[in-house]
C-alpha cells in the first residue's frame, strides 16, 4: 500500500536544520505515493511569499522532492493553505452542524485568569469549562469571533507514534477547548491541518515532537468529522549547541546559512549540530 506523506512548512522565516531533518525523515518514510508540499501560510501577515519561495529553494537544494500538488499549477506546485478557505469553511459548517464547536469571544487574558493550574504536560493554560456558553442558537457563518472545539473532559486520547511509542493526552487536563477558527475569520491551525491531511489523503504525518499535544486535539477533530486519522511520527526537536530549541530566527543554523558557509546537503542532514555551528573547513 503506497503511503503518502507531507511537508508542511509555515513561511514565517527561513527553514533551519531541524526542519531539514524532520523533512528528510518524512521523505524516507513516504511510500511510492510520495510527498505533498503544503505551504501553511494562513497566519497573515506573519507569513510572507519570500519565505515560501525560500522554503521551496531550500528543499530542492536538500534533494527533497514532492510528487503531488494541486491541479492548478501542475504536480510540483505546492498547495497553499491561503487558497483553501472554502474547504475550511465547509469543515467549520460540518462541525457546527454536529454541535461540536461554539463561538468564544474570550481573550487570551480572560482564559489565563480563569484557567486552572496547568498540568505538567500542558504547555498553555487549559481553557476553563466555566467559560463555555450554556445555550446558543446555531450560526450560519463564523463571523468575527473565535470558535472553539468542545473537548470531552477527562477522556484520554492514546495513540501510537512511530518514534515516541505510546502517547497519551487527557482532554481537560493536558489541553482544553481549543480554537478552530480565528477572530480574523481564518481557519485556525488545528482545523486547517486536519482538513488538509484528510483531503490530501495523507497516510502518515511526520513532524516535530512539539506538536504531540496537537495530535491529541486533531484526533478529536478526525473523530468528530467521521474521518480516519493518519499514522503519526514525531521527531525529536533539534537543539543548538547551547541546548536551546531552534526557532526560525536561529541565526547560522538556517539551511541557507549552512549552504552559504560551505556545508553540503548531506552534512546539513547528518553532522552534529555543534559541528555545524562552526565553519566547515575551519
Ligand atoms: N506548519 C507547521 C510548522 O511549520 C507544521 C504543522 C504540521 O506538520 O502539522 O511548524
Amino acid at each position: 500500500m503506497p503511503l503518502r506523506g507531507r511537508l508542511a512548512p509555515t513561511p514565517t522565516g527561513f527553514l533551519h536544520v531541524g526542519h531539514a531533518r524532520t523533512f528528510a525523515v518524512a521523505a524516507a518514510r513516504a511510500g511510492t505515493a510520495g510527498l505533498v508540499l503544503r505551504i501553511e501560510d494562513l497566519d497573515t501577515p506573519r507569513c510572507r511569499p519570500e519565505f515560501a519561495a525560500a522554503a521551496v529553494a531550500d528543499l530542492h537544494w536538500l534533494g527533497l522532492d514532492w510528487t503531488a500538488g494541486p491541479d492548478v499549477g501542475g504536480p510540483h506546485a505546492p498547495y497553499e493553505q491561503s487558497r483553501r478557505a472554502d474547504w475550511y469553511l465547509e469543515v467549520w459548517r460540518r462541525l457546527e452542524a454536529a454541535g461540536m464547536i461554539y463561538p468564544s469571544p474570550h481573550s487570551r487574558r480572560d482564559v489565563e485568569e480563569a484557567a486552572t493550574a496547568p498540568h505538567a504536560t500542558a504547555a498553555e493554560p487549559v481553557f476553563p469549562p466555566a467559560l463555555r456558553p450554556v445555550h446558543r442558537e446555531r450560526a450560519a457563518a463564523p463571523g468575527g469571533v473565535p470558535w472553539r472545539f468542545r473537548v470531552p473532559d477527562g477522556r484520554t486520547l492514546e495513540f501510537h507514534d512511530a518514534l515516541q511509542g505510546t502517547v497519551r493526552r487527557t482532554a481537560g487536563v493536558d489541553f482544553g477547548d481549543f480554537v478552530i477558527w480565528r477572530r480574523d475569520d481564518l481557519a485556525a491551525y488545528e482545523l486547517a491541518v486536519v482538513a488538509d491531511d484528510h483531503a490530501m489523503d495523507i497516510a502518515e504525518v511526520v513532524r516535530g515532537a512539539d506538536l504531540l499535544t496537537s495530535t491529541a486535539r486533531q484526533l478529536l477533530l478526525f473523530e468528530a468529522l467521521g474521518w480516519r486519522p493518519p499514522a503519526f511520527c514525531h521527531t525529536a526537536l533539534v537543539c543548538d549547541a547551547a541546548g536551546h530549541r531552534l526557532a526560525k530566527r536561529s541565526g547560522g543554523l538556517a539551511i541557507r546559512d549552512l549552504r552559504a558557509a560551505g556545508w553540503s546537503p548531506a552534512d546539513v542532514l547528518r553532522q552534529p549540530i555543534a559541528t555545524l555551528a562552526e565553519p566547515p573547513h575551519a
